[in-house]
């Protein structure tokens, strides 16, 4: 019907998926077998992120060029600010770029504490994600994108103060913002308002989180600065011992967010897959994604 090919099997939908780097063989398991089961999407890119201390590092530069090695995808690589100096960073820079990856998602981070404490940046290290842009243009060309905060990142005083950020990220040569998570499309609309307002015409792709653990994602909102709506915990009342319906629950509000974003306008969006197929397959495929496999294939 005309109600299905408006929503999905449209050619100019593009979906990227976020990963983390696997700790353990097991956890290493699981991702490969999902990524094994998302490669049909083909996403325009995949994301791996990038934590704090040497052996997490070691293991997204590791998880990065296995991807681009051993999988279709193209991938980008996370890259922050945090604890060390801008000799270290351009070289990981350098590397990734050696290696053929093209595509950085440039932050500053969080401090090693933990989210919360006082960042406090490296006396020889890039202060903020947009002087690690400006950094990672002087090395390369590369393709860089950016964070957005469409509830306001928690260490900005105002809107002014975010969008100025943005615009200086913008300016020192990212081509893509992606969205922290949220839950309502109307935070996402009045944040697209704002950037509008302002002049900044790259695309804002929003982010959305597949987390089906809503004690963990309260946890973690708090933290960052993102709303969890009370009807959206409400629905997982009663959950905690049925992660099938957990999961069934996730996908079906993502998918609807997602659709909701799409009958506005939204063509591109960025999934935090937590290192899972399943609920991340479902969405892409409400996308449409499954079909643009079959153009691929
Ligand atoms: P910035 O854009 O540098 O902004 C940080 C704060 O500083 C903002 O409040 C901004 O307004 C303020 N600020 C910027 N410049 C100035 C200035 N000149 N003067 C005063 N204030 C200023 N974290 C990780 O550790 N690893 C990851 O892989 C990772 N991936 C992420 C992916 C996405 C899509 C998103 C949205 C976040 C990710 N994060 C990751 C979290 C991110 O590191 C944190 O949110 C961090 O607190 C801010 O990083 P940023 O790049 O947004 O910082």
């Amino acid at each position: 019907s005309s109600e299905v090919s408006s929503r999905s099997g449209s050619d100019d939908v593009s979906v990227s998926f976020e990963f983390f780097p696997p700790k353990t063989g097991a956890a290493e398991d699981r991702l490969w077998s999902a990524i094994e089961k998302l490669e049909p999407f083909a996403p325009d890119f995949v994301s791996v992120t990038y934590g704090a201390g040497g052996s997490t590092r070691e293991r997204t530069h590791r998880t990065v060029e296995r991807m681009a090695r051993e999988t279709s995808f193209t991938p980008a690589a996370h890259l922050t600010c945090v604890d060390a100096p801008r000799a270290e960073i351009d070289a990981i820079a350098q590397d990734y770029w050696d290696a053929g990856i093209r595509h950085i998602v440039a932050l500053r981070g969080d401090p090693t504490e933990g989210i919360g404490e006082r960042y406090q940046p490296h006396p020889d290290g890039y202060d903020y994600a947009s002087e690690l842009v400006a950094g990672l243009k002087n090395i390369a060309d590369f393709e860089v994108s950016v964070s957005a905060y469409p509830e306001l990142h928690p260490e900005s005083s105002d809107w002014r103060a975010e969008i100025d950020n943005l615009k200086r990220k913008i300016d020192a040569g990212a081509t893509r913002a992606i969205t922290q998570f949220f839950f309502s499309p109307d935070i996402f609309w009045r944040f697209q308002d704002r950037v509008l307002d302002a002049g900044l015409d790259i695309p804002i792709v929003p982010g959305l989180m597949l987390q089906p653990n809503v004690k963990g994602l309260q946890r973690m909102s708090s933290l960052c600065g993102v709303a969890v709506p009370d009807w959206y915990v409400e629905l997982f009342e009663g959950l905690d011992g049925d992660p099938l319906t957990r999961d069934m629950l996730t996908a079906s509000l993502m998918s609807e967010l997602t659709a909701e974003l799409y009958d506005r306008g939204v063509r591109q969006y960025h999934l935090y897959t937590l290192n899972r197929a399943e609920i991340a397959g479902a969405v892409a495929r409400v996308l449409g994604m499954h079909r643009r496999t079959q153009l691929v294939r």
